[in-house]
């Protein structure tokens, strides 16, 4: 899966891909931007392909061949799922960075690309779209970073949950709650409800604006807290 991909020197592209077998790897595409290139529109970010690669000297494995398995195009093509696109491949550049297969992350970013495709184009803010809500908590649970939620990560309350402590490493009750991100009862409803159900029911899970907002606090302040850094897409 085509993450990202920039420009190098005049005809060369550099992308970052995330494969079935070998985790994140870095490649080089050579003479790309000549319009006879033999690989095309084919290595757009978004775009699921089987490449051939050259291990060479260099940290940037050589890309020698391409084949299309999903151009992900209805995705790239509208604004709005571009948009959403971009937020979950940065969240995957950002939390799965080893050359190391991860079959669970790697299907997870298959099923999220897929489902794309098809979510209604029109939506108002893409930072809190069901479908990439649902996959950075994915990811985030994948990577042992998920946040503790059945009760008081203090006190072992279960009842009266109104925060989350990024520094405790989940929700927190009234009690206990100083410094917390406040967590309203839609917020943590829509949380579980994104972690338990499928990606490409995400869309069905009746989130609330409020849950919805409330969901990528909690998302991008794990980030922070685990992970030192915040993504540009969602920042933009
Ligand atoms: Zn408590």
């Amino acid at each position: 899966m085509v993450l990202r991909s920039f420009r190098l020197g005049e005809a060369d592209r550099v992308l970052h891909v995330y494969t079935a077998d070998r985790g994140r790897v870095g490649a080089v595409a050579k003479g790309v931007r000549r319009t006879k290139s033999r690989f095309g529109a084919r290595l757009e970010p978004l775009s699921h392909v089987e490449l051939m690669l050259h291990q060479g000297s260099g940290e940037l494995q050589t890309v020698t061949g391409a084949d299309l398995r999903a151009s992900h195009h209805e995705a790239r093509e509208d604004p709005y799922r571009l948009a959403v696109g971009l937020i979950g491949a940065e969240a995957m550049l950002k939390l799965f960075t080893e050359q190391e297969a991860n079959e669970r992350a790697f299907t997870a970013l298959t099923r999220f690309l897929d489902r794309l495709d098809v979510i209604p184009p029109a939506g108002s803010r893409p930072a809190v779209d069901p479908l990439v809500l649902s996959f950075q908590l994915k990811l985030l649970w994948l990577s042992g970073y998920m946040p503790h939620l059945d009760s008081c990560v203090e006190c072992g309350a279960a009842d009266g949950l109104v925060g989350y402590l990024p520094s405790a490493g989940g929700a927190v009750c009234r009690d206990c709650g100083n410094g917390a991100i406040t967590l309203s009862p839609d917020g943590l409803h829509g949380i579980r409800t994104l972690v338990a159900t499928p990606l490409a029911d995400a869309h069905d899970a009746q989130l609330s604006d409020r849950g919805a907002r409330d969901a990528l606090a909690l998302v991008t302040a794990s980030y922070e807290h685990h992970g030192g850094f915040r993504l540009r897409t969602l920042t933009a």
